[in-house]
């Protein structure tokens, strides 16, 4: 269906294409039962890109990811292509993705289904419910801050470096998004730094605290500092709705708490950019799953991260909560059903059905015929 919602699908390597295939039927039935429709564009990106045009990311495809209003990344990256040169790598592609589409504010959800409480490593009374947001800073700190290299030193020893730097603005814009984020969820925000130890921490709390001030104090704001975040993470998530942080503790605490909920094949994210004139944000969508290369054309792979990146895009870049509200109702009702990718599989499989990519793809959409 044509519609003036721009789509750019880049399913990139491994399960990407397999997972995709089945967010492919999603989409379809939204443009058929809802209509739900947007005008799409696919490419190719990471080692697929790399096989046909000798880069990670085409300067074509690189364009229309800028012109479109979102894009949804599936994987990239495999064995095949560990070989090659280091500004080759599959992995670039979505690293050129992230930097000309300035996507600064990573959003990572954290979220326990009922019916896989059991596949936590954690005690099924701390994660029950767990609804939590972990809001990375992505394009400034450590991972980018210069000076950095190695050298050797004057006493003749080899020596490594990294420079953690941030701007005010920079710790400013991605504090904003997590404040306007906890205003649609339970409007409390834990910002976490290292204000006993590092300048950037006590700048990323003063701003924090400036901001909210000036422009959120109707939202609850709280700091901690990232190690002690680290230990809460495990003693008590459910006390958090939305943490924001920088981008190495993010990178850390992102990984700790998407742990808590199981499975790597269940969770989505997104990667926001600045609102435009229009409001609109630069957007890419992705699990937080790799391309899986052991279980790669197998079928095996759970497409559920993928489908909830797609109902992550549906509600921030198209303001289409209610049809997130469903996709996500679909995948919770398959679940408490008892559907089961080979990854889910862990714990407790009484009244379980193992299933494979295609299938679990399909009872979703059965379901949503259900809740339509
Ligand atoms: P991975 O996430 O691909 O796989 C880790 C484990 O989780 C594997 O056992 C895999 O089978 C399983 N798994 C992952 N997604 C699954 C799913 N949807 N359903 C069922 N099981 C699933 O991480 P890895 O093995 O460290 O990396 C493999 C490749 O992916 C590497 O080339 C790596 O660089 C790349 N990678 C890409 C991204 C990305 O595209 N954003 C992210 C991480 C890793």
């Amino acid at each position: 269906m044509a519609s003036n919602r721009n789509l750019l699908v880049l399913p990139g390597d491994g399960i990407g294409p397999e997972v995709m295939n089945e967010v492919r039927k999603i989409i379809a039935w939204m443009g058929k039962k809802r209509a739900v429709g947007f005008d799409i564009k696919e490419d190719l990106v990471g080692g697929a890109a790399l096989d046909k045009h000798g880069v990670p990311l085409s300067d074509d495809a690189m364009k229309t990811a800028l012109e479109a209003d979102a894009v949804l990344f599936g994987s990239v990256g495999g064995p095949k292509w560990d070989t090659a040169d280091f500004s080759k790598k599959p992995e670039r592609g979505l690293l050129r993705l992230r930097k000309e589409m300035d996507l600064f504010a990573n959003l990572r959800p954290a979220k326990v289904f009922d019916a896989l409480v059991d596949a936590s490593s954690l005690k099924p009374e701390i994660v029950k419910g767990l609804d939590i947001m972990i809001i990375r800073e992505l394009t400034s700190g450590v991972y980018f801050g210069e000076p950095r290299g190695r050298h050797t030193n004057a006493k003749g020893e080899v020596e490594a470096f990294d420079t953690q730097r941030y701007t005010a603005p920079e710790i400013r814009r991605v504090c904003a998004v997590a404040f306007e984020l906890a205003r649609k969820r339970k409007n409390k925000v834990l910002s976490a730094e290292k204000a006993n130890v590092m300048y950037t921490g006590v700048l990323w709390r003063e701003e924090a605290t400036k901001l909210h001030k000036e422009s959120y104090s109707d939202v609850a704001l709280s700091h901690m500092y990232a190690d002690a975040l680290a230990m809460q993470l495990l003693r008590a998530p459910k006390e958090f709705d939305v943490i924001v942080t920088d981008n190495l503790f993010g990178d850390i605490l992102s990984d700790e708490a998407s742990m808590l909920t199981g499975s790597l094949g269940l969770l989505p994210s997104a990667s926001l950019g600045a609102p435009d004139a229009t409001g609109r944000r630069k957007a890419l969508y992705e699990p937080i799953h790799g391309s899986a290369p052991d279980i790669a054309g197998k079928g095996l792979a759970n497409p559920i991260a993928q489908t909830l990146s797609y109902a992550m895009m549906l509600r921030y870049s198209f303001d289409l909560g209610k049809d997130a509200d469903m996709v996500e109702l679909a995948v919770e009702n398959v679940l408490k059903a008892g559907y089961r990718t080979g990854d889910l599989l862990v714990g407790n499989t009484d009244g379980t059905k193992k299933v494979g990519t295609q299938e679990m793809g399909d009872a979703i959409v059965k379901e949503l015929d259900r809740l339509v």
